[in-house]
């Protein structure tokens, strides 16, 4: 029978955070699959568990994916760690998971500390409705794209940033969204110097000039506002009925159209059409 594979999240700064459950999981599984060896292991011996480890990483995800599905296949359970947070979110373990379900093996995710939901919480940003868009791209352009295409974006927005390209980053937020466009910036989540930076895009930009960014960063921008739809009055069903009959529409075709056109129902531009003059 084929095994299992769980993704067991690990904690983001406080090692205080690691689940009763997530240990019992290291502790039972065949293997370990982590993101760094080095990283784990010193969570592991924090935790007193030894186990066999299996390096599985952005550059060897390919090959060592399918070593990883052969064992679980054979009738291993494997543990699937990334060097902080929840696997599979922003880390190389979406690819595992995605050749697991593709196989038809079972994928246990056991919930726990990630960084995206951590920021939200705490960002003081409506949580109602919110994109995770993860990290932007080095490259100017790609990442010029990818804001422009989130410019009519209503719902909170989180992002993913390493310190060095913060900057960079904030001043393009700022040219596309505009710069009084409100950013909760949550820095070293539930470390000693946890902050979060409740502002604007300019302020922020003021802010991380003067005093250069360092750890890690999560980014929680507000929407755009909701665009309030115009509502057409019986003023403008008139004017259009009257304009459509001008090219020559007859007096029932002016009013089925305005009436799709100014999405009003058609008994409204009917008894507004009744003032124009015949
Ligand atoms: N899979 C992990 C998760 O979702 O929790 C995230 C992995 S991603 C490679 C690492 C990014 O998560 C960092 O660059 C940073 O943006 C964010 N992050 C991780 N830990 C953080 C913390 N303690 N405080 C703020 N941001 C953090």
């Amino acid at each position: 029978m084929a095994g299992m594979l769980y993704l067991v999240p690990t904690p983001i700064g406080n090692l205080g955070d690691i689940s009763i459950r997530c240990r019992q999981t290291l502790e039972q599984a065949d293997f370990i699959a982590a993101e760094d060896t080095r990283v784990s292991l010193k969570l592991l011996n924090h935790l007193g568990i030894k186990k066999p480890l299996v390096s599985y990483y952005e550059h060897n995800k390919d090959f060592k994916g399918n070593v990883i599905l052969d064992r679980i296949l054979a009738g291993e359970t494997c543990a699937l760690v990334s060097d902080a947070g929840s696997p599979a979110i922003s880390d190389p373990g979406e690819d595992l998971v995605k050749q697991c379900a593709a196989a038809g093996i079972t994928v246990c995710a056991i919930p726990g500390p990630c960084a995206v939901i951590t920021a939200l919480s705490i960002s003081g940003q409506s949580t109602g409705r919110f994109c995770f868009e993860g990290f932007l791209s080095t490259a100017k352009k790609s990442r010029r794209e990818h804001l422009e295409a989130l410019v009519n974006e209503t719902r909170t927005m989180i992002f993913y940033e390493a310190p060095h390209k913060l900057l960079s980053t904030l001043e393009d937020m700022a040219e596309v969204f505009g710069g009084d466009r409100p950013i909760s910036l949550c820095r070293e989540l539930t470390k000693l110097h946890e902050e979060v930076v409740r502002t604007t895009l300019v302020e922020a930009i003021a802010k991380y000039t003067d005093q250069p960014p360092k750890g890690e960063f999560v980014l929680v921008i507000a929407g755009a506002p909701e665009r309030v739809k115009e509502v057409a009055t019986a003023d403008d069903a008139a004017a259009r009925v009257k304009a459509l009959m001008d090219t020559g529409i007859s007096r029932k075709d002016a009013i089925k159209q305005t009436a799709k056109e100014l999405n009003l129902p058609k008994n409204v531009v009917y008894d507004a059409a009744l003032t124009i003059d015949a």
